[in-house]
């Protein structure tokens, strides 16, 4: 039995042995002739190749200033920041009336206006204020027909159910023509108390607010939907700004703005945006900004000039940073009504959106954009070039051409082509670009390199 199983062993560490062989022999074979492999190889000369002349490429960028050379520029450098920086928005306008608040004193019945108890505009009314004082034949039919309607529901002798039935719709026919007049309530009782008709209607304000138009005359004949005055609601205003083109990117409806007026230095009002035109006017290079504000003690008056100031943060993604609306619900129609969950607008009635949908970002420090002092980056046309100083190396600087986003304050962010930490001059960077002209090296004035300002040294 032993021998048996040792006999098996000799014979299987053979096979194994001849395994062994053939497979190293085939994978050595395999990596010789692999074409994979072998293109690798090439392409890792090609890389070396281009790495050589990227930073030839970048070493034209670069230029050496001495200690005392950085010392006479006034060289002063400083770290690339990633933060949230605000951008102060400045947009001029007018006060105006909020178009949603007025109301129209129109003659819902044919008749002449024999006394228009307002007589001049400017004039503020309360809601219930009689206005007008119309004579109208017509009207007085129609009370007449209300008379009758009631002389017939009151007669007691009549015990047939229809007829009573019949007499009920038919004044209370008579009463809804009269309402849809303009008469009110207790306008249309007092006639049926008084029981008699009158050839005269008073027309009462239907809110409170300013006479900002009177559009009749005194003894005026009128027809239906002839307009008496024009009443507006000064508790909101509206104040209509302009905002640079260039500023929009900035603006956001539902932000806050800062009203400050001429007539009252010093004081701050406050409003939402509730309407940005889509549409740029050409001739002036401006789009037409719109803000809601509250105006209780109706100091804000129609006509006034205003500024209108928004203080806005961007994030990296350039999206506008506004804590107070940040995962909030907002109207799409009045942005003063802002929510903490999904639900309706308390004033229309529609559906409320995410504050995110209409271009706010969450604040988070990760989400600040890169951004550097104005004074960084040199700009011609639609170029910019910073100068950053080479890490490990206090003498040697790189011109580096970047992409800017906005302009926020005294700062720009930075799109691309810098990151977090590292040094830029922030003063003397003209110095250094016109000693790059001088060694006829790229330049911000110069991109090419060579050509004018070059001087050969030797
Ligand atoms: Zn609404």
């Amino acid at each position: 039995m032993k021998k048996y199983i040792q006999k098996i062993r000799e014979k299987y560490s053979v096979f194994l042995i001849l395994i062994l062989l053939v497979t190293s022999f085939s994978f050595g074979y395999f990596i010789k002739k692999s074409p994979v492999t072998e293109k690798a190889v090439e392409h890792e000369t090609h890389l070396s190749d281009a790495h050589k002349g990227h930073s030839a490429m970048k070493h034209a960028r670069h230029i050496t200033l001495s200690d005392t050379a950085q010392k006479l520029a006034s060289i002063q450098v400083m770290p690339v920041e990633r933060k949230f920086v605000t951008a102060e928005i400045s947009m001029f306008g007018k006060i105006d009336y909020d178009e949603t608040k007025l109301a129209y004193i129109t003659a819902r019945v044919p008749g002449r206006l024999d006394r228009l108890y307002v007589d001049y505009t400017g004039i503020s009314v309360r809601k219930g204020d009689h206005l007008v004082y119309l004579y109208s034949p017509e009207l007085l039919t129609a009370q007449e027909e209300l008379i009758q309607a009631l002389k017939r529901v009151r007669t007691k002798n009549n015990d047939r159910k229809y007829v009573q039935k019949d007499s009920f719709s038919i004044l209370e026919a008579v009463r809804e023509k009269l309402r849809l007049w303009g008469l009110t309530e207790s306008q249309i009782k007092q006639i049926e108390k008084k029981n008699k008709p009158s050839d005269h209607i008073t027309i009462y304000a239907p809110i409170s607010g300013t006479v900002i138009h009177k559009n009749a005359m005194e003894g005026m004949y009128v027809n239906t939907g002839t307009q008496i005055y024009t009443i507006a609601d000064l508790n909101r205003v509206w104040v209509k700004l302009e905002a640079y083109e260039s500023d929009i990117t900035w603006i956001r409806y539902g932000q806050k703005v800062e009203i400050r007026t001429e007539t009252y230095p010093g004081e701050r009002f406050e409003g939402r945006i509730s309407f940005i035109d889509p549409i740029l006017n050409q001739k002036t290079r401006t789009v037409a900004v719109r803000v809601n504000v509250e105006n209780r003690d109706g100091r804000l008056k129609p006509g006034m000039f205003v500024r209108g100031i928004v203080y806005s943060r961007m994030s990296a993604g350039g999206k506008v940073v506004e804590p107070d609306l940040a995962g909030k619900w907002i109207s799409p129609m009045h942005p003063e009504i802002i929510k903490d969950r999904p639900g309706k607008c308390d004033i229309c009635g529609m559906p409320l959106v995410q504050a995110e949908m209409l271009g706010y970002a969450v604040a988070e420090p990760k989400d600040a954009p890169i951004v550097i002092p104005a004074t960084v980056p040199l700009i011609t046309g639609k170029r910019a070039v910073v100068y950053v100083r080479i890490p490990d190396n206090s003498t040697m600087f790189e011109g580096r051409e970047v992409v800017l986003g906005p302009r926020a304050g005294n700062y720009y962010i930075v799109l691309k082509g810098l990151h977090e930490g590292e040094l830029v001059v922030v003063n003397g960077n003209f110095k250094i670009d016109s000693a790059m002209q001088i060694e006829a090296k790229p330049s911000m004035m110069n991109p090419e390199g060579g050509g004018m300002g070059a001087v050969h040294k030797h």
